[in-house]
């Protein structure tokens, strides 16, 4: 007969991987089941649970070397209710995972507890499995397992209708051919002999977007009175239009706009075409010059724990640029506010008091 654990965390395992969100918690999930599943691998028929510290379920789940993550900020981030709470929200959005579990009659559920061992005690999470009673998942079996972690008696409730952006670090962010073109390790100086180049194909583009519009409107009006147009001469030339409207739009606009709003999303050209999320900042260096730079503003959704990256406020929103969550871009939104680097829930009304009745 299998083991019941190992049942119930291969079909988690197997639910997560059918339904991916692309969450900090889902990852957290995942190493923590991966870590189970690893250890059953090569144990006997009795469950010995694999125990995980926090950093390595947060340095695993970022992608970052677990030598680099301070015991705090590993805290602050592992939350063991929510932890469940996003287990039990995932089953429980899925039918399919709803039934699954309901047919072995065990569900997984995370535990922590305080490690015994010197005067470093720290908190080791694992997976367990407990029995899905009346087919409920009520919230106080949540609370029951997480009663026995004592390490985060100290936590505060989190705050779901503010959040905290930081800059990515400069190493991660690639920037495209052309931006290399101009700018100098990331950074342009809008005074240097590079910016007044770009500054002055800024202005070429915008001349010749002008300058197209309306000698295309011209030749469409006078189409009849010259007999040595072609008709494949005017269709490259009504081509060009839209280009013309391209480039005015998602090129021009953008930059000409940069020194008023200080951050913008990087137009065309700009972003690298392997990474989906750029922006360009200016800010003034210590010789009171204008400087541009590319840079990446980033933030974790309190809410689902997804990544929040700026975007356009339109349609829905007042502020040209606010941060929104890539998982629930028009629900989880925030402000973007650049010199506190703090953001406030600006989604739909009402969404934080229905997900938290408490409140
Ligand atoms: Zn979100």
């Amino acid at each position: 007969m299998e083991n019941k654990h190992l049942t119930v965390f291969k079909e988690f395992k197997k639910q997560l991987l059918n339904f991916p969100r692309d969450t900090l918690y889902d990852k957290y999930l995942d190493t923590i089941v991966s870590a189970q599943l690893k250890k059953i691998k090569y144990s006997d028929d009795i469950f010995e649970p694999e125990k995980l510290s926090r950093q390595y379920i947060y340095a695993k789940a970022r992608g970052v070397n677990e030598d680099s993550v301070d015991s705090q900020t590993a805290k602050n981030s592992i939350n063991t209710k929510k932890l469940n709470l996003e287990l039990e929200n995932f089953i429980r959005s899925h039918p399919d995972c709803k039934q699954a579990f309901d047919d072995i009659g065990y569900m997984p559920v995370v535990i922590a507890s305080l490690s015994s061992g010197g005067a470093k005690n720290r908190s080791l999470l694992w997976m367990d499995i407990k029995a899905v009673r009346d087919n409920s998942f009520g919230q106080k079996q949540i609370l029951d397992t997480t009663s026995l972690d004592v390490d985060e008696e100290t936590e505060d409730e989190e705050d779901l209708s503010f959040l905290t952006y930081e800059r990515k670090p400069e190493s991660a962010i690639k920037s495209s051919l052309f931006t290399r073109l101009f700018f100098k390790q990331g950074k342009l100086k809008l005074r240097s002999f590079s910016g007044v180049l770009l500054m002055l194909l800024l202005m070429l583009s915008f001349v010749a977007d002008i300058f197209i519009a309306i000698f295309s409107i011209l030749v469409l009006f006078l189409l009849s009175d010259l007999p040595g147009f072609k008709l494949w001469q005017v269709m490259v030339l009504l081509l060009l239009i839209p280009v013309a409207y391209l480039n005015w739009r998602y090129f021009f606009m953008p930059l000409y706009q940069l020194p008023y709003h200080r951050v913008i999303k990087a137009p065309m050209f700009f972003a690298n075409i392997n990474v989906d999320n750029a922006d360009i900042e200016m800010y003034r260096n210590k010789d009171k010059l204008n400087v541009a730079r590319i840079t990446e503003f980033i933030a974790v959704c309190p809410i689902c724990s997804g990544a929040i990256e700026l975007a356009n406020g339109k349609p829905d929103q007042k502020q040209p640029l606010v941060g929104r969550c890539r998982e629930a871009p028009h629900a989880h939104v925030y402000s973007f506010d650049r010199m506190t680097m703090t953001g406030w829930f600006l989604g739909v009304d009402n969404l934080l008091r229905c997900e938290n009745p408490t409140i």
